[in-house]
């Protein structure tokens, strides 16, 4: 499963950075998610609830931050909300957009103790 392999790249992040400070705990773990990044919520909720126990992260506070799709028309210029990769331009129809933002997946910031 995609979003477990992810759940764990989280895990491996954290733990080496409590390594790092010697802590013990994570009391929080910030995330950016974006709305393009393909990331199911459910199953990476899911995933996550399996993955932490027993680690660092069993205790850490979560909060999830969704970065919402963002992309610029290479044809017409005007920049626009995009919610799936490969949405047209909703005022020219051009397929070749550039994605400005949505696509992030990573760990913003780190609390340990
Ligand atoms: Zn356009």
């Amino acid at each position: 499963m995609h979003e477990l392999s992810l759940v764990m790249s989280i895990l491996q992040i954290a733990e080496r950075e409590a390594e790092k400070h010697d802590a013990k705990q994570i009391e929080e773990i910030e995330l950016e998610i974006g709305e393009l990044s393909g990331v199911d919520r459910p199953a990476f909720d899911f995933a996550w609830e399996q993955a932490i126990r027993s680690t660092k992260l069993e205790k850490a506070q979560r909060h999830i931050h969704d970065i919402s799709g963002e992309a610029r028309c290479l044809e017409c210029d005007k920049e626009f909300a995009i919610h799936q990769l490969f949405d047209p331009c909703p005022h020219c129809g051009n397929h070749f957009v550039e994605i400005r933002k949505g696509k992030e997946f990573r760990v913003k910031s780190l609390v340990v103790s």
